[in-house]
């Protein structure tokens, strides 16, 4: 089974474990993806891109039987969150798989049974140092510590030894057929420190894995020996193979397959790079052409769990701002393979610079320029001087590097280059100054060409961002009048000399609104809420205004959050409970003046995560000039008083 590369291209992100919270982190691979998958169908690719859920597993088992859930309906629920989120993200997966659909537990038996048959799957006894929070076994090297026990090297939690009848997979005996392959294909494994990191840990002996459990029941039985079941990573890995069809679209499956490039977190290469290889060697399945590992987001310089809590909720980011801004966020600020810290400042940064300044101003002032001075549609145009070719030489030098660095993998490049154009257009308009021209009437022609090379320039750039930007350069692309969607016109297709003379351009709105830091962070310190309404009262009836749960609360407790300026975490007693909340107060209120003060709180407002803190209610205080300003209780107010 060969496959051509070229023609058709598949696209996976790892499948997220329904024991998380959907992140900023999940949501970075899987915009990744997206913007790739995009890009190669403007290539005209026949493209498949396969995301999902990882369902089974003891950990899962445990958080559901904590909810009092089953495990599945602890797996339906987190779905859900998954694939809101990437609706609001706009993300176009052709196949959300579910290792709990029976189709992917028929797959997986399958190729077990296979590998059973082949003897490359054996029964044994394991005993061994097993930590329960990552379900695997630990590596034999991790030394022992004081009073005999194992720390877990990913976790930090304490590893209880475990023996097991289990099976096992031959992965010693894959170990020179993989370092082979290693040595043929020089970029399985990217980027390239990777592959050396792979090779060395390789070269130092593989030994044989294993590959089920008769400790958990949550899982995929094996085959006519249903004690066991599959190992949780054996299980998930085959996803790649069922989600376009194995054993069910046979069809389908013979067409992607192998996969071009398996998008991955740097911190599951290991399964990725050799497990997986060595399982797709033993069935006899051809190898995926990438691996590739990406890097983190760190906040406070550390990776992002739910463990750890300081997770970053994307929902706040996506109300206030729409998928656009955060996905060129992700992908402009780093390259893909290594770690980049996330700061509020650095996002409001971009958003800014170059979305609100560079491009949207751009768009708005020369769409703009064209309603006013020909009512929106450029009439006239002198020949193409010196000055205005720039701009079409620039078009087509930058389509060169915006295809190589896509391909490459280079998002992050290729939008440099795109803002490095941006500004060259800016910088055109700047030097041939059209709002002077429009005062001459003797200029119109030469104005008329400004306009159109500057429109042309604009709706190459509208272009070129749409795999990154889908839905603002649909906008820019409505707004210049073009009829077919972005997406209908190929890469190779796309000229300068599309944009016609005459063609009716529509009156712009602004694309990107600059935004201000500390209004931002006050919106994140404030739990999501309704759309703003513009300058309109609405009036709301008594019985809405009770549904409001307003009470009287003391401050126990006031600590500033660590790493912001306004941010303060409260323990606050409402009468019948404590709550934890976080205020954007700290810049006028210190902690210590806090404590001991009865403030107003709504105790019914959705919890909202902040900074990693569950806020579990909302102070009410004035604002005044940005500053907030609380309005306290005499003391003698009982705590839990209702408001009303
Ligand atoms: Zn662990």
């Amino acid at each position: 089974m060969e496959k051509n590369f070229n023609k058709t291209f598949y696209i996976t992100t790892p499948i997220y474990y329904v024991n998380d919270i959907p992140h900023v982190g999940h949501a970075y691979t899987t915009i990744i993806a997206d913007s790739i998958t995009r890009f190669k169908k403007l290539l005209g690719s026949d493209v498949f891109f396969l995301t999902g859920t990882d369902e089974h597993g003891q950990k899962v088992e445990k958080s559901a039987a904590e909810k009092g859930l089953k495990p599945i309906e602890l797996a339906d629920q987190v779905v859900g969150r998954f694939k809101d989120l990437w609706k609001a993200l706009n993300i176009s997966y052709d196949y959300f798989i579910r290792t709990t659909e029976p189709f992917h537990e028929k797959g997986a038996q399958k190729i077990f049974q296979k590998l059973r048959d082949k003897e490359d799957i054996y029964k044994g006894i394991y005993k061994g140092w097993y930590c329960v929070s990552d379900e695997n076994f630990l590596p034999e090297d991790v030394p022992l510590e004081e009073e005999d026990h194992k720390i877990c090297p990913d976790c930090g939690k304490r590893a209880e030894i475990v023996s097991e009848e289990c099976y096992f997979f031959k992965l010693s005996a894959y170990q020179d057929r993989l370092l082979d392959f290693y040595a043929q294909n020089s970029t399985f494994v990217r980027p390239p420190s990777r592959m050396n990191e792979v090779i060395s840990f390789v070269r130092q002996g593989l030994k044989d894995l294993s590959i089920t459990r008769t400790t958990v029941r949550w899982g995929i039985p094996v085959p006519d020996d249903p004690d066991h079941t599959i190992y949780v990573w054996f299980d998930a890995l085959h996803n790649y193979l069922t989600g376009i069809g194995y054993d069910w679209n046979m069809e389908r499956f013979e067409r992607f397959w192998p996969a071009t490039i398996h998008l991955i977190g740097k911190d599951i290469l290991r399964f990725h790079a050799i497990y997986w290889p060595a399982f797709l060697m033993a069935a006899e399945f051809p190898l995926p052409q990438i691996v590739f590992g990406h890097g983190w987001w760190l906040k406070d310089e550390t990776k992002m769990s739910k463990s750890k809590g300081n997770v970053l909720d994307p929902h706040v980011i996506l109300e206030t701002f729409g998928p656009d801004p955060l996905r060129y966020f992700l992908l402009r600020e780093i390259p893909i393979g290594l770690d980049g810290n996330f700061s509020h400042e650095g996002f409001v940064h971009r958003v800014n610079s170059d979305l609100a300044n560079d491009l949207g101003n751009l768009i708005q002032r020369t769409l703009t320029m064209i309603q006013n001075y020909f009512n929106g549609k450029i009439d006239e145009i002198d020949e193409e001087n010196k000055r205005d070719e720039i701009l079409r030489q620039g078009f087509k030098s930058l389509k060169e590097k915006v295809f190589q660095f896509y391909e490459d993998y280079a998002i992050n490049r290729a939008l440099e280059e795109i803002w490095a154009y941006i500004n060259s257009v800016n910088k055109y308009l700047a030097d041939n100054e059209p709002w002077k021209l429009a005062k001459d009437s003797t200029q119109r022609k030469r104005l008329g060409r400004v306009l159109f090379q500057a429109t042309a320039a604009i709706r190459a750039i509208s272009y070129f961002i749409s795999p990154v930007m889908p839905e603002s350069s649909a906008k820019i692309w409505d707004y210049l009048g073009e009829e077919k969607p972005i997406q209908e016109k190929m890469f190779s297709e796309l000229k300068f000399e599309d944009f016609k003379l005459e063609q009716k351009i529509k009156k712009p709105r602004p694309l990107f609104p600059r935004v201000v830091l500390q209004d931002f962070l006050k919106e994140e310190a404030t739990p999501p809420a309704q759309p703003k309404m513009e300058e309109k009262m609405e009036y709301v009836t008594f019985d809405e205004f009770k549904r409001m749960n307003l009470r009287v609360g003391e401050i126990l407790n006031a600590e500033k959050v660590e790493g912001t300026d306004k941010l303060v975490k409260l323990e606050v007693d409402i009468g019948t409970e404590k709550r934890t909340m976080v205020a954007g107060v700290a810049d006028v209120y210190s902690p210590d003046e806090l404590v001991g003060k009865k403030i107003m709180v709504i105790v019914n407002l959705k919890p909202a995560v902040i900074r990693g803190i569950e806020s579990q209610g909302m102070l009410l205080a004035a604002e005044v000039e940005g500053k907030a300003t609380i309005p306290f209780f005499p003391e003698d107010v009982p705590t839990g008083a209702r408001v009303l």
